[in-house]
């Protein structure tokens, strides 16, 4: 069962730039597919037109190979989870999942069955006799999947369901959510501004910058060889180093790193790195040369540390150095170390934000 969208567009108001701008794109049956991009890309305004909750001004949208653009939303067998709970609070557990299977009329036998099964499904069968009220946010919104399963949607809409929770229980939900998805198997497009639960999460990524799609394929394309400069600067935490081409190679910053091979001697190119991607070398004392960098602030963070440093140039590049390998290195601020890079995307041309 995989939607396809082509040609989607929305524009709230007249004259202005539309929310959804002229957006095709693939998601493939039986995947999580995540629709990744900066507040204000058009994420929920494209999954409320593949729900059918607005109306596009133009394109079309198929699930399962049948085109329900004008289709309305009851009729499209969708399930949704918003950010917000939405569970009714005065009801207990066992009656916010009957509600929509009593609205569609099923058996009252069929719905105490169907209602069993959701509760196992996500693990929640000791709470069923509990109020909204009476469960954590973690244990809420997994109510609000079991709800949205429960009438067996043929396509599952997620619009940052974990948004509202803290980072811990994100990332818990994060693992769940993953192995609920291999149990049910149900076609999931999930909205998310969060890179790092976009290419945990799904096996299709859709970068959305400004109502356009920046690109669409794996995670690992879109974390490996970005598209665009936008991608490279959204996926990664990356920094940006700006430069020119000299004997084949590109000189930003005191860095020398690969260029684009159709890049012309003497050419502006703009290099994103990333934070994992930098080496650091503590040079002999006396040795450091004009080309090192000076440390200027370290923060331990978990299992890594992050070395923000100061090139010659002035440029600032973030470094990400496993905490081991930092304590072998034995930097304190305000040392000159060479940073030695191991990767770079580099693009041709000026970089302006
Ligand atoms: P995202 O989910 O990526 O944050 P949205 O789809 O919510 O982005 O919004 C995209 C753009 O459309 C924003 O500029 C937003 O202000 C605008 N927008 C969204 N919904 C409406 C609406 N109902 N009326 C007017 N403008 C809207």
């Amino acid at each position: 069962m995989s939607v396809v969208v082509e040609h989607l567009t929305k524009q709230f108001t007249q004259g202005g730039t539309p929310a959804v701008s002229d957006v095709s794109f693939h998601a493939p049956s039986g995947a999580i597919t995540t629709l990744l991009g900066p507040s204000g890309a058009g994420k929920s305004t494209l999954l409320r037109l593949i729900a059918g909750l607005e109306l596009p001004d133009s394109g079309r949208v198929s699930i399962a190979g049948v085109d329900c653009t004008h289709v309305p939303v009851q009729q499209r067998g969708i399930g949704v989870v918003f950010q917000s709970y939405a569970l009714f609070k005065h009801m207990t557990v066992r009656q916010n999942l009957a509600f929509g299977l009593e609205t569609r009329k099923l058996p009252k036998r069929e719905i105490e069955a169907r209602v069993d099964e959701m509760l196992q499904l996500v693990q929640l069968e000791e709470l069923g006799g509990r109020y909204p009220g009476q469960l954590s946010g973690g244990q809420r919104q997994r109510v609000a999947f079991a709800r949205a399963l429960a009438i067996r949607p043929q396509l599952l809409l997620l619009d940052e369901p974990f948004g509202a929770l803290d980072s811990r229980v994100r990332v818990e939900l994060r693992e769940w959510l993953q192995s609920l998805h291999e149990r049910t198997g149900v076609t999931t497009l999930l909205v998310t501004h969060d890179q790092e639960e976009a290419l945990e999460i799904s096996q299709h990524v859709v970068v959305l910058s400004d109502g356009r799609v920046a690109q669409a394929g794996p995670p690992e394309d879109i974390y490996d060889r970005p598209a665009t400069p936008f991608v490279a600067s959204f996926v990664g935490g990356t920094s940006v180093l700006r430069g020119r081409v000299h004997s084949g190679r590109a000189e930003v910053g005191t860095l020398v790193v690969e260029a684009p091979q159709s890049a012309q001697e003497g050419e502006a190119v703009h290099a994103f790195i990333r934070p994992h991607d930098v080496k650091l070398v503590k040079p002999a004392q006396g040795q450091e040369g004009p080309t090192a960098s000076r440390v200027e602030r370290l923060k331990p963070v978990g299992g890594y540390v992050k070395v923000l440093l100061k090139l010659p140039t002035g440029e600032s590049v973030s470094v990400e150095v496993p905490r081991a390998e930092f304590d072998n290195l034995g930097v304190v601020e305000g040392d000159s170390v060479h940073a030695d890079v191991r990767m770079a995307k580099v693009f041709l041309g000026d970089y302006s934000i």
